[in-house]
Formats: structure tokens, C-alpha cells, sequence
């Protein structure tokens, strides 16, 4: 029999957009691994910054990797471990090219040292799953309007999907209803269905078009909505709610789920 191993996701920032009280897109994924950056050094503890390993990016959004710059400077010089961070090449390239390109921010992959720097970038390819830290890591591109991937991550028992930035998707939901022991879906939920318009030429969701993903998604598994704009918040609850769909749970603050 395989060791049991819970898969412990920690909303540190739900939102995709910046105001008092709501933090942009992050998670923490066990204690070493993060996936998106958008406030992980508003969120994290100096030390718990210190023992991260490796981010995975979705996309090069700056609601998505805002803190990069602040972690690299915070845990540089860490003795002997680089920051490993991984995506898909066209992801990573926008980080090197706008990011750490020593213009905006010094390019930390050459700091301390080429040797031992303090991040590192780590490709992955679509549909591969990269094994690393105790997680089986997956990702699948996604509708956005720059290169964006959803993931699938598994502990071997349990496992959860991210849908990142995306609109109305397919290879994603194909991979998740494949997968085996999917117990939560992590789905966006960008603006009100009044604003279906600006989340249509933005590549985003709202209610309506996350109640028609809903059939796409594995079934009986609970769908919490994250990366709501701060402003759309009051109406997408109301609107979330008169879904009445009760696999629907509006993420507004940290919280953990043990999986
Ligand atoms: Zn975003
Ligand atoms: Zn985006």
C-alpha cells in the first residue's frame, strides 16, 4: 500500500488585483513550493520565505509574479540552495526579459554567484510532469491573452487542479477529468457577469461562463474561485450565489486545505 500523503494548499492571496485586505494570486503548496508570486513576501514570514525551493509561474502577469523580485532579494545569499522557477520556456522568458534583466531588478541568477545564484530557471514542457519535492507537477496551457498554463499537482494521493488565468477551456478540464484523486479545483473568476464584455477580450471568467466550464470539470469535487478583482467583488458573490450551485466556493481571504 502507498504511504498516504495529504497535498496541504495554503491561499495566501486569492485576489487578482491589489487593495487593503486582498492579496494577489499565491499559494504556498506544502512548505517548499509556491505556485504564482503575486504576495508571497506580503504573506510569508521571513523564514518560511527562506525554506521555499522552487515557484511555479502560470504566466508572466504582473498580479502573478509582483513579490518575485522582493523574495529573490530577500533570500539572496541563502547558503548553497538557488530558488528554483519553473514554467514553460515562454513564460520564464518574459520573467528573464522583463523582470531580472538587470534594468527593473538585478538578474539574481548571477547573484551571489553564476554558480550558486539565487534563482534558477527550470523549464517545463506541456503535458510532462516534473517530479520534485514530493509533488508530481503538470502543466496545461490554457485561453489567456499571453502564454498562461493551468497545473495539475499531485501527491500521488491526492491532487489538485489550478486553472491559472484563463477563459472558457478545454485541455485542462480533459487532463483533470483524467487524473486520479482530483479533490479540489482552484478556478478563476475574474469579473461580474455585467462585465462579461471586458472578460471576454481579457481571456478571463465570470460566473455565467464558470457555471458552462462547470460539466467540463471532474464532477462531485469541490470548485473554489479565486482571482476576482477587488472592485467586482461585491457583485460576483451576489451573482455566485444566486448560482446556488453548492460545489462553488468563493475564496476572499488565507485559508488551508488539506487535500
Ligand atoms: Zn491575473
Ligand atoms: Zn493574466
Amino acid at each position: 500500500m502507498p504511504r498516504e500523503r495529504s497535498l496541504s494548499v495554503r491561499v495566501l492571496g486569492p485576489f487578482g488585483g491589489s487593495a487593503p485586505g486582498c492579496r494577489l494570486t499565491s499559494f504556498l503548496i506544502g512548505s517548499e513550493a509556491a505556485l504564482d508570486a503575486g504576495a508571497l513576501t506580503e504573506a510569508l514570514p521571513l523564514p518560511a520565505q527562506r525554506r521555499l525551493r522552487r515557484v511555479f509561474l502560470t504566466h508572466a502577469h504582473f498580479d502573478h509574479i509582483a513579490s518575485l523580485p522582493f523574495l529573490a532579494a530577500n533570500i539572496h545569499g541563502r547558503a548553497g540552495v538557488s530558488l528554483e522557477i519553473l514554467a514553460p520556456e515562454p513564460v520564464l522568458e518574459a520573467v528573464r526579459r522583463h523582470v531580472f534583466n538587470d534594468a527593473t531588478w538585478p538578474d539574481f541568477t548571477r547573484f551571489p554567484s553564476v554558480k550558486r545564484p539565487t534563482i534558477r530557471y527550470r523549464a517545463l514542457e506541456e503535458g510532462r510532469t516534473l517530479r520534485a519535492g514530493g509533488l508530481e507537477v503538470t502543466p496545461y496551457a490554457v485561453n489567456h491573452v499571453v502564454p498562461t498554463f493551468g497545473y495539475v499537482i499531485s501527491t500521488g494521493t491526492s491532487a489538485a487542479v489550478f486553472s491559472g488565468d484563463t477563459g472558457p477551456t478545454e485541455r485542462l478540464w480533459v487532463a483533470a477529468r483524467r487524473a486520479p484523486n482530483v479533490q479540489a479545483i482552484f478556478l478563476e473568476c475574474s469579473f461580474s457577469d455585467g462585465e462579461e464584455r471586458l472578460a471576454a477580450d481579457s481571456q478571463h471568467l465570470t460566473p455565467r461562463l464558470v457555471s458552462q466550464e462547470l460539466p467540463k470539470l471532474p464532477q462531485r469535487v469541490p470548485v473554489y474561485l479565486y482571482h476576482v478583482k477587488p472592485f467586482s467583488l461585491p457583485r460576483i458573490r451576489r451573482e455566485i450565489r444566486a448560482l446556488a450551485e453548492p460545489r462553488l466556493k468563493l475564496l476572499e481571504g488565507e485559508k488551508t486545505i488539506r487535500l
